[in-house]
């Protein structure tokens, strides 16, 4: 039947995967058979989609498939004590479906609840601010098996937590708006105001947003696409999770107004798979907004005709990339794409597409809106702009914010009320952790880049810690692609567990280094070109952490055979699993 809604179209085939593993709570052997026939994609190539993507299997997994998630964040609000009484309570060991197969639970990377944590995700809804008196609660309703369709409302309350409003966060959606004053003028006008307001794309790169969409308008091909990366993955992000929530409009807007520049008809929103709470009701502003005339064809009755579909992501850190994200959109797995060329001339099915995230079309719709320089006054000390952060971990009020660009650290921990602050992560696992003596450097694209993730540890933290919890990260979400990266990331994470629990040597840091050489050079994207980054910025920031754990000598060539075998049974586990 999900064949017949796509069309038959394979480029489908991981939104069909999707739908097939919800309903089945795994991907069968005889439905990959008949997707192979009827989208006419071989075998080998469907079973590499189910392997690559976390939330599809091949095994049952039950009516209740229940995920925790891991990110230091989680750990620091009593994940592990969550996660072993729900164990206990519903007698299931982690990553193995229960005897009577009617429920699972594994872990997974950061689901973007940092501001709400503990957080699950259970049948793909988020479940957050768990305790032992909720897990009680959730019990009894699996054991009752009462379907979660019929579980109380509160239990998946995602809240928005906005703590700090600038231009974007203060502004009241007023649909078409942009639109319509970007309609009553040339498109290159509504270009000329983008770039002159400064913005640069919020996620990642940085990259001047008016010179992407003016790159793809003079490309050679006329069939051109909008995508929206919604797949916010860095763990300690969630402000793109409160823009889909109460600022679609804008974004919707936002996306509308770069087809309008570059001459698009279509655009998707990729959405990562932890927001599938947010799915519904994007789909019901999309249509509320093609019935006002505000999507589809002729908007507002003009030449401007453009749609947007919603796509399904399906657990990928790794299609936060660009590249990755196309990739997936057409029904592959998420590796990055070997770049030049780039995704404005060669983009989605091989055609000019721009990709920016939540963020930017939401302030790219905003500054058409109300004009460039509302935007561009806002920064600071010479900066250019605004930029929401999602601030989590030690910190009073967890939350996003939305500051100045240019705004010193310091500022931004008394805003958020931080007390004794040992270290921040400054864009995620990827990004950049500073000391007290640096609060003084400020936010922004020269200085500490962030995508939105901003993580607070006060003294009582061990940093160490959240290297090692950063390594794992990165050791799970390598695509495996490329072998420095693949294996590059087991042997760090295996050297960060070594050190961490006290068996490590002088030589084994030397190692660290050594690898970190190779993978930087080698590694094919930014993933694992960066994932020793955690560990040696922790050795060079806070050196006594690992001091006071080494060995004294030299080479320690310790071997716990049950540690090892446990883990050699972990990684067959979640591979059949999956
Ligand atoms: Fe995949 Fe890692 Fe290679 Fe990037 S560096 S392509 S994540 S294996």
């Amino acid at each position: 039947a999900q064949v017949k809604v796509y069309r038959g179209d394979p480029t489908y085939i991981l939104q069909i995967l999707r739908h097939i593993q919800f309903s089945c709570s795994h991907i069968p052997q005889q439905a990959i058979q008949q997707l192979a026939t009827t989208l006419s994609i071989s075998i080998p190539k469907i079973r590499a989609l189910i392997e690559f993507y976390h939330f599809l299997h091949y095994h049952p997994r039950g009516d209740y498939d229940i995920y925790i998630s891991d990110s230091i964040i989680d750990h620091m609000s009593g994940k592990n004590e969550i996660s072993n009484y729900l164990c206990e309570k519903l007698n299931v060991k982690l990553n193995q479906p229960r005897a009577d197969g009617r429920v699972t639970v594994s872990n997974t990377s950061c689901t973007g609840m940092s501001d709400q944590g503990p957080a699950a995700l259970i049948n793909g809804l988020a479940l957050t601010r768990l305790t032992r008196k909720k897990v009680d609660q959730i019990v009894t309703k699996i054991e009752g098996k009462i379907a979660i369709d019929r579980w109380p409302k509160a239990w998946f309350e995602v809240t928005d937590n906005i703590q700090s409003k600038g231009v974007l966060l203060n502004s009241e959606s007023r649909p078409g708006e942009a639109i319509k004053k970007a309609l009553a003028t040339a498109p290159h006008d509504s270009l000329a105001e983008i770039d002159k307001s400064g913005l640069r794309g919020c996620g990642g790169a940085g990259f001047k947003t008016a010179e992407k969409w003016k790159s793809c308008l003079l490309s050679d091909d006329n069939q051109r696409y909008v995508v929206c990366n919604a797949d916010e993955g860095e763990p300690g992000t969630f402000k793109d999770r409160v823009l889909l929530n109460s600022y679609a409009d804008l974004l919707i807007e936002g996306m509308t107004l770069c087809a309008y520049v570059i001459g698009a008809q279509k655009g998707f929103i990729y959405l990562r798979y932890e927001y599938q709470h947010l799915y519904k009701k994007l789909l019901e502003t999309l249509q509320r907004r093609r019935a006002a005339n505000l999507l589809g064809a002729h908007i507002l009755n003009s030449e401007l005709s453009f749609d947007i579909e919603i796509f399904m992501g399906a657990g990928s850190y790794v299609c936060g990339e660009e590249s990755a994200l196309l990739e997936s959109l057409e029904g592959r797995r998420a590796i990055p794409r070997i770049r030049p060329p780039f995704p404005v001339t060669h983009g989605y099915l091989d055609k000019p597409t721009v990709v920016n995230n939540v963020e930017t079309f939401c302030y790219a719709a905003l500054i058409i809106e109300k004009g460039a320089e509302n935007f561009s006054a806002q920064g600071l000390a010479g900066f250019t702009g605004c930029k929401i952060l999602s601030i989590s971990g030690d910190v009073e009020k967890t939350g996003i914010y939305e500051i100045p660009l240019g705004l010193p650290v310091k500022n931004v921990l008394n805003l958020c009320g931080a007390q004794s602050v040992q270290a921040v992560q400054v864009g995620g696992p990827s990004g950049t952790l500073i000391t007290p003596a640096e609060f003084s450097r400020v936010i922004s694209f020269d200085d500490l880049h962030t995508g939105g993730s901003f993580m607070v540890f006060n003294q009582s933290r061990d940093i160490l810690e959240n290297a090692l919890n950063f390594t794992h990260f990165f050791m799970q979400e390598s695509c495996g692609f490329c072998t420095p990266c693949r294996v590059g990331t087991k042997l760090i994470y295996d050297l960060a567990d070594k050190v961490a629990t006290g068996q490590g040597a002088r030589l084994d840091l030397d190692s660290i280094k050594q690898l970190n050489h190779v993978m930087n050079g080698m590694s094919h994207c930014g993933l694992g070109q960066r994932a020793a980054e955690p560990l040696l910025e922790t050795l060079e920031k806070f050196p006594e952490y690992f001091v006071k754990r080494m060995t004294d000598i030299e080479y320690q060539p310790s071997f716990d055979v049950e540690k090892s075998i446990q883990r050699a049974i972990d990684i067959v586990t979640i591979e059949s699993n999956s």
